[in-house]
């Protein structure tokens, strides 16, 4: 099917990216034709996301709308590039993408677990749990960073879930693309308290931050929350600076592998800190119980979720 540059949802005044990727990625279909909108789920710093139906095929999906107008517009045109081109069992697939009236919608397969995050507010996962997730986000990384890409905002918020236990990255905006002539970056980039302590000191960093920020979300899933949650962004940055690897609240409650694991990721010098393919051999991962035990966790935590909301 020929593809044209302007949608019917065109506006002079937005900026529209000239490059060949981002025009022939626009469906020219009108979204209300093909989708139907259910309900807003999601509400990010960029934009809404609603669940939608596939008015053809019944099928679900989540459709994530972002203006092209204001200093956001970068993030935007980033996500949809990079969910086009880089396919993944273990990345959310992007399925369509529109321009209405000066924003983005780009839609995606529809997780309907909800993030990781979620579920960590709300219960307590169990070690071959804990095991299963690292697993499946570290396929993730891998495959992202073989690319070579970096996500750079990892955290448990950006981590969905499917009720039958699959795990996939999401939330691409800041993702930074290496190439041979530029294998490093160096803007800091991302959420405080999971920025790596390269990030957070402007030196130049390459894809291990994400498994700074992956060490990071594994303490989230032992005690709910990053190290220094409580303090200022500000805070956090400092301390991350000052203390390397974090302390745990309770670290004799962990397991020795675990503990192993946990330093291997949040080991402060870059060179030494494990890469995703060498921690997919790392033992703790031998523990790993079946995706699907992890949807009786997702359905505990959507009911609590509704019970606190009555
Ligand atoms: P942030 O402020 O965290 O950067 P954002 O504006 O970039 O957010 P997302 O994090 O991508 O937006 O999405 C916001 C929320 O919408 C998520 O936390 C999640 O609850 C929901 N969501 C996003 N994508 C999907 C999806 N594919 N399936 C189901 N829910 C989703």
């Amino acid at each position: 099917m020929t593809k044209m540059f302007f949608s019917p949802g065109w506006a002079p005044h937005v900026w529209i990216p000239s490059s060949s990727s981002f025009r022939n990625s626009m469906s020219l279909a009108e979204p209300a034709e093909k989708y139907l909108e259910v309900e807003q789920i999601g509400q990010g710093a960029f934009g809404t996301v609603s669940k939608g139906l596939n008015r053809a095929t019944g099928g679900e999906a989540a459709i994530k709308k972002m203006s092209l107008r204001g200093q956001n517009r970068e993030r935007a045109v980033n996500e949809l590039l990079l969910l086009k081109d880089k396919k993944n069992p273990n990345i959310v697939n992007s399925l369509d993408s529109f321009l209405v009236d000066g924003d983005l919608w780009l839609v995606m397969e529809y997780m309907d677990g909800g993030t990781l995050q979620d579920v960590l507010r709300q219960t307590h996962m169990a070690e071959g749990e804990m095991v299963a997730v690292n697993q499946e986000c570290l396929q993730g990384l891998d495959f992202l960073h073989g690319n070579p890409v970096i996500h750079r905002d990892l955290k448990s918020s950006n981590i969905l879930l499917g009720m039958d236990g699959s795990v996939k990255l999401a939330d691409f905006g800041l993702y930074a693309q290496l190439s041979p002539e530029q294998d490093q970056r160096r803007s800091m980039v991302g959420t405080a308290h999971w920025m790596a302590p390269e990030v957070v000191t402007s030196s130049p960093y390459g894809p291990k931050v994400d498994i700074w920020s992956f060490g990071i979300v594994t303490i989230e899933m032992v005690e709910g929350e990053p190290p220094y949650f409580k303090e200022t962004r500000a805070m956090a940055r400092a301390l991350i600076q000052q203390n390397g690897t974090p302390q745990l609240q309770e670290p004799r409650r962990l397991l020795a592998l675990l503990w192993d694991f946990l330093e291997c990721s949040l080991e402060p010098d870059e060179e030494r800190r494990w890469s995703a393919q060498e921690l997919l051999q790392h033992p703790f991962l031998s523990s790993a119980k079946p995706l699907s035990s992890l949807t009786p966790l997702i359905t505990a935590a959507k009911q609590l979720r509704e019970q606190r909301r009555r």
